[in-house]
């Protein structure tokens, strides 16, 4: 038996009540019900924090960085500046130089595949790309080795029993002998399953085969302690929007050494160190990456948003969002021919969960009418192959509309687990 919610919070580490409160959004109503918000593997939503934050610069502070001595110019300087400092103390870098400014993730796996991978990748030379990437950690590596005639390989991932959605640590060592791989991509936690990936242990083993190594982080920022150092990869990607930050923002993390020798990507203004028609030369660390520019209140709002987590405390919101995940995967399961992808439940698994409902004797409900008849009744989850269609396709889901996909941030309250868990019967129910 499930306890009744309202004796489930946990006011001895986090009070959700007073955490609720601080995001304006989740108080609002849609299509006539309030507001369960539960698609924050896609984007967290934002506290004042942030908000407040963000609009303080704006309003009071704005002024180009890098370029004036004026005052204003000089604050903003300090606070996009201080940013990177959050950031990079945040991700265990050495330094705050190994933190680059992308527009996220997606920017930042972009960037490397145009700078590392143009000068690093050559005709047969091998790029391993998990199974469950995301479309932002492979299709980078398929465009540049297009250019160069290198092949992008997956690794592959366990499609059933105990260790469903986990790498296949066997195969995965079979390819690093056999193919000498030049880059291993990796991801930390799948946004399509909710596994959590040993990234410290597969970099090891890939910086052992020879391998560079790039951790696409963008699901573990809101959820776990990143320490690039202790993982060993040298590179890191993240975005501020998954982790109660602003969008338009992320950083890419890279060793120094490895940063150094990258030629830079995009050229303009910020990343030169002199320019002439004979010849131009580039700026240090981390200024040759942020060409013109760059997203100075987004920068700003992501490190507020780092204060933000680390002040709730990571350890607090995890234990939070693994009993909102427990309590959901009871009830999910309780469902008629519901079946859960991935990781069920236990350590391995962030607060993601991936499922589809096929009732015994009856067809397979497509994903997207249940998200439809959940949005009437204000809740909204994610449904559809995740940007993960390799992964989708193993699983047998790509023709049938992928999967329906819940996720927690720490501001859901248990309430709002069960208020789902009913809405999704009564979908079903209207569906069959
Ligand atoms: N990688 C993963 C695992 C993601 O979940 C996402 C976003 O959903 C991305 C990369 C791309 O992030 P962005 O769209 O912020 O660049």
């Amino acid at each position: 038996m499930l306890e009744a919610a309202a004796t489930l919070y946990t006011p001895a580490m986090l009070d959700i009540r007073a955490i609720r409160q601080q995001f304006p959004i989740l108080s609002r109503e849609v299509n006539g019900q309030p507001l369960v918000y539960l698609d924050s593997a896609a984007s967290s939503q934002k506290p004042l924090a942030v908000i407040e934050g963000q609009r303080e610069y704006l309003a009071h502070h704005h002024a180009n960085i890098h370029r004036s001595a004026h005052h204003l110019a000089a604050r903003a300087t300090r606070d996009f500046e201080g940013a990177r400092e959050k950031i990079g103390l945040h991700l265990g870098a050495a330094h705050s130089k190994e933190i680059i400014f992308t527009s996220g993730t997606t920017d930042a796996i972009n960037l490397v595949a145009q700078t590392w991978g143009r000068v690093n990748l050559d005709a047969g030379d091998v790029v391993l790309v998990p199974r469950d990437a995301h479309h932002a950690a492979l299709v980078p590596w398929q465009m540049i080795a297009e250019n160069c005639d290198a092949i992008v390989e997956p690794i592959e991932i366990e499609l059933q029993g105990e260790r469903a959605g986990q790498i296949d640590r066997a195969a995965f060592t079979r390819q690093l002998q056999d193919l000498k791989p030049k880059l291993v991509v990796l991801g930390h936690v799948s946004n399509a399953l909710g596994t959590i990936h040993p990234v410290e242990e597969l970099c090891l083993e890939a910086r052992n085969a020879g391998a560079t190594t790039l951790v696409d982080g963008a699901q573990a920022l809101p959820h776990l302690p990143i320490d690039v150092q202790k993982i060993g990869c040298d590179f890191y990607a993240v975005s501020a929007h998954k982790a109660y930050g602003p969008t338009g923002i992320g950083a890419l993390y890279g060793r120094a050494d490895v940063l150094d020798a990258m030629p830079p990507w995009r050229g303009g203004g910020e990343m030169i160190k002199s320019v002439s028609f004979e010849g131009t030369t580039f700026g240090e660390l981390p200024f040759k990456f942020e060409a013109g520019t760059p997203h100075i209140s987004g920068a700003i709002g992501f490190g507020l948003a780092l204060d933000w987590l680390n002040k709730i405390g990571l350890q607090n919101a995890q234990t939070h969002e693994e009993a909102l995940t427990s309590r959901a995967t009871k009830q999910l399961l309780q469902i008629d021919g519901l079946r859960i992808l991935g990781p069920a439940t236990g350590t391995q698994k962030a607060s993601v969960i991936s499922f589809v409902i096929q009732p015994e004797n009856a067809p397979a409900i497509h994903p997207a009418d249940l998200a439809t008849l959940l949005d009437n009744q204000g809740i909204a989850a994610r449904t559809g192959h995740h940007c993960t269609e390799p992964l989708m396709a193993a699983l047998g889901l790509a023709e049938t509309g992928g999967t329906i996909r819940i996720s927690f941030a720490v501001y859901n309250s248990f309430e709002e687990v069960d208020r789902a868990i009913e809405a999704l019967k009564r979908a079903v129910n209207m569906l069959l």
